[in-house]
């Protein structure tokens, strides 16, 4: 008999005084946790199965439910914590690779928590961002450094192809299969009404969102799910996936039960087949390959599109980003390891790759030591989480951040990390019909564009302390930034004084 050697890592508390038995409960939970005992008249839970979602918690009428972590504990020891002895149990278990889902939930250091603002005292002054204008407008593509003129002298004013952005926050892929079509929706609508832009992810374009094209990205990923020509030309610009955050180094899985009706049209994929991505693409491996693809998709696009490359931030990324500059891309999208994903084995999301800080800083730094930082843009993303990570993101070289995990928060995530089971709660991670319309796009669109404007905000007061009245003169500007409890490599690798000097 296999004994189940696995405890409950969450407990269901019920207050049966306020409880009225109005089972709503029981109809949200997909993990089917809560149920009615007919014959005892009471409501009973399985806290095996909750992921601690608190879909029940908000919608409990009565205010009678609260989920507590288990106070059930192993003999621990420096080494063996609880939860490396319950993933040796699974895995004993199971014999597979550990899966998750969202961002490493280890507590490697965030450096952005670690990184402080200026700001302006007596000479200098601060800029007061209510009284006078503050410029978060950005394009990102490349900056020519010469002027152009025609035959007879007139100035040709014409760039390279550019994304307007009206504030420096574009929303990070995600493809559609992994997320709902609501969700998709409201990520669509929020980038119009904001004057930004989403991401589609390498599931292709649902054809319901050709209509938001001069707001979206369409990506090219190894596997070129739902990539024809019409679709690269729907969108404002084209990103090439080289590497995500969460997974450097390793493909994509989506299992084949959510590929289902319009997923699986979407990604031109038989339905219930596996979308497998393979680690590399298969017809790139040097700079040069990778320099055709981007041609190939300008070509295909008249050259009217700027091509993002997007790689993880791993060791040797600032070498990686210069020939990425090199292969002709307009803008590097560079993802940090603690970004989330739909589903990752849980040992590559947890041990490999580097904070963004670290790659961004470095990568800014070379590319400016090699003459060739306005060959590109950088987008940074991977943990992005609050408008303080955006000005330092910027301050440390990036033109714009990609923000998800975020974005999904204010969706109604409540980052239970069991996206990859695909009965996500809040509508977010699934495919089930009964389940993705419990997300309204309208309502979700609005919250969307609620939590940008309040980051937009909060830039403008950041910069307008420090006395800056434009994104363009905060990009790259470490004067602005010191660091607190680092030791001097990792403020040299930032290139960030220490605070107090
Ligand atoms: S939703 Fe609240 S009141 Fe209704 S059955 Fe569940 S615990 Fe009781
Ligand atoms: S999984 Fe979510 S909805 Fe189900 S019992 Fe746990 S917190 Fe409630
Ligand atoms: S998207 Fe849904 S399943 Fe994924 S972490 Fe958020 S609430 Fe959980």
């Amino acid at each position: 008999m296999m004994l189940n050697m696995l405890q409950p890592e969450y407990e269901v508390v019920r207050d049966k005084d306020r409880c009225t038995r109005c089972r709503i409960c029981e109809r949200q939970c997909a993990n089917g946790v809560h149920r009615m005992d007919e014959a005892g008249g009471v409501m009973l839970s399985d806290s095996t199965k909750c992921v601690c979602c608190h879909r029940c918690v908000c919608l409990c009428p009565a205010g009678a439910l609260k989920i507590v972590k288990t106070d059930h504990t192993f003999r621990e020891s420096g080494s063996w914590k609880g939860q490396t002895i319950s993933e040796i149990y699974r895995q004993a278990e199971s014999g597979g690779v550990l899966l998750s889902s969202m961002g490493s939930p280890k507590e490697y250091p965030s450096y952005f928590d670690r990184i402080l603002i200026n700001a302006s005292q007596v000479t200098n002054p601060s800029i007061d961002p209510l009284r006078e204008p503050m410029e978060t407008r950005v394009s990102l593509g490349k900056k020519p450094q010469t002027l152009r003129r025609d035959r007879s002298g007139r100035l040709v004013p014409s760039l390279p192809p550019q994304l307007r952005l009206s504030v420096p926050i574009l929303f990070s892929a995600m493809s559609y299969g992994s997320i709902s079509y609501n969700a998709h929706a409201a990520l669509a609508q929020a980038a119009e009404r904001l004057g930004t832009y989403y991401n589609t992810g390498e599931g292709g374009l649902h054809e319901d969102f050709y209509k938001y094209g001069k707001n979206t990205i369409v990506q090219v990923a190894s596997g070129r799910f739902g990539v024809h020509p019409g679709y690269l030309r729907a969108g404002a610009a084209i990103e090439i996936k080289i590497g995500q955050g969460a997974k450097p180094g390793i493909g994509g899985h989506l299992p084949g039960g959510k590929i289902v009706g319009d997923v699986s049209r979407t990604r031109m994929i038989p339905e219930g087949s596996d979308a497998i991505s393979p680690a590399p693409h298969h017809d790139i491996y040097s700079i040069e390959d990778l320099r055709q693809l981007v041609y190939s998709l300008k070509e295909a696009t008249a050259y009217e599109k700027p091509v993002i490359v997007k790689i993880a931030a791993v060791h040797n990324v600032a070498a990686i980003a210069s020939g990425v500059a090199r292969s002709g891309a307009d803008i590097i999208a560079l993802d940090g390891f603690r970004g989330g994903t739909g589903a990752a084995p849980t040992r590559i999301r947890d041990n490999v790759g580097i904070p963004i800080e670290l790659a961004l800083a470095a990568v800014d730094q070379r590319l400016r030591d090699e003459g060739i930082r306005d060959e590109v843009s950088i987008i940074a993303g991977g943990s992005i989480r609050s408008a303080a990570d955006v000005v330092k993101a910027i301050a440390l070289g990036a033109d714009g951040v990609y923000i998800a995990t975020a974005a999904l928060l204010a969706l109604g995530c409540h980052l239970c990390r069991s996206c990859q089971q695909g009965r996500c709660n809040w509508g977010i991670a699934t495919q089930r019909p009964e389940l993705a319309r419990r997300l309204d796009p309208a309502l979700g669109q609005q919250r969307l564009v609620n939590l940008v404007t309040a980051w937009t905000h909060e830039i403008e007061e950041m910069m307008g302390g420090m006395g800056i009245n434009a994104i363009e003169a905060l990009r790259g500007n470490r004067l602005m930034l010191r660091g607190i409890g680092m030791t001097s490599r990792e403020l040299a690798i930032l290139g960030i004084k220490h605070a107090g000097e």
